[in-house]
């Protein structure tokens, strides 16, 4: 018998049900391909790409695109394959004992508890009110309680859509105590806008996470970063294998970051169509929208499950939570095209008003 490492033979396995779907909505992905100028430099830039080397300088680059965007230094930027890389890092740095707890929210990225298990940390459930705002006081005290090494929050938050404000952040940022270090994983900050990024400078033992899957549409190519002091970065970076981002990533995360403002429409219109859809979904009767502020909507409903079952059916494929705690009945959607928002819509409708 093989004899693999402790706790392996329980970690649950990612497996997302993945359709030949008419309409998908359920990843959160962004549902346009490249920009035509994007791809016209990249398809360029690609042709360039010395294939026998380990890649060198294009790390480097793209921090500093990074960091001067951000008024930060490049030995503050370190890259990840995708942001879940990083966070799965964090989570190993922070951890490697049971006595080892960090603490997240609940509910939240489903991620997390998976990390602080493969991590061998004790992973620590905040859980949130009922509408999913945050107790800003509680979970400062629960972390200092705990004596947590890590803490995190999504903001905003997957899958609630909830946005906890920058008062907030600063306030557990200044509260918890000094052996615990902050993650903020800002996956949607695009469509909210208010980052954590400026209490880099003030708060030492802060975190900032962000992915291109998102608002940048580059789930396919697996980037994002993180920002924080340099001492941080240097310890985290001993986790990595050498040359762990590949080349072609790295030039295409380059190339969108350059274009950036290539993708200031799009993520408008997704917030434009966030607002429309909440306002629409808001009128069906027995269907509670949350407010969100980023490219998804949570919607309860006490038939989700046999809703989630006709949109299946439709073709449309929208994430559903089944049992998971402070989840129940509840459906995400998100954004995509107007025309696909439109029928996903139709279709919601039409089951809620029981004409099918
Ligand atoms: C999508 C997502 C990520 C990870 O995205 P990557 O594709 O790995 O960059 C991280 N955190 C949250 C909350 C997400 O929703």
């Amino acid at each position: 018998m093989l004899k693999y490492r402790t706790g392996l033979k329980d970690m649950p396995s990612y497996d997302v049900v993945e359709r030949d779907w008419q309409i998908k909505v359920n990843a959160n992905e962004c549902n346009m391909n490249l920009p035509p100028m994007v791809e016209d430099r990249l398809m360029g830039r690609l042709s360039r790409v010395a294939f026998n080397r380990y890649p060198n300088e294009e790390y480097d680059y793209l921090c500093e695109q990074i960091a001067d965007n951000h008024r930060l230094q490049k030995e503050n930027v370190l890259l990840g394959n995708g942001s879940s890389e990083i966070i799965e890092k964090l989570f190993y740095c922070f951890g490697g004992t049971k006595a080892k707890k960090i603490v997240y929210l609940v509910p939240s990225f489903s991620m997390y508890s998976i990390y602080a298990k493969a991590a061998q940390a004790q992973g620590i459930e905040f859980p949130l009110n009922k509408d999913y705002s945050l107790n800003k006081e509680k979970f400062v005290a629960m972390v200092n309680e705990e004596k947590a090494g890590l803490a995190v929050i999504c903001n905003p938050n997957n899958p609630t859509g909830t946005a906890y404000d920058l008062d907030t952040i600063e306030y557990i940022a200044a509260n918890i105590h000094s052996n615990c270090a902050l993650l903020i994983d800002e996956a949607y900050i695009e469509f909210y806008g208010r980052s954590a990024v400026g209490l880099l400078a003030k708060y030492p033992n802060l975190i900032v996470a962000r992915t291109f899957s998102k608002a940048y549409g580059l789930a396919s190519a697996r980037v994002g970063y993180m920002l924080a002091a340099k001492e941080i970065i240097t310890m985290i970076g001993k986790s990595y294998m050498p040359y762990h981002m590949n080349v072609l990533s790295l030039v295409t995360a380059d190339i969108v970051y350059q274009m950036r403002h290539e993708y200031v429409p799009r993520i408008q219109m997704m917030i434009a169509e966030r607002k429309r859809m909440t306002t629409l979904l808001d009128k069906l009767p027995g269907v509670t929208v949350y407010p969100s502020e980023t490219n998804f909507i949570l919607i309860k409903y006490a038939k989700a499950v046999k809703l989630n079952k006709y949109l299946e059916e439709q073709g449309i494929g929208v994430r559903s939570f089944g049992d998971k705690p402070g989840l129940k009945n509840c459906l995400r959607i998100s954004m995509g095209l107007r025309e696909e928002n439109d029928t996903w819509y139709e279709a919601v409708k039409t089951f809620v008003e029981g004409r099918i």
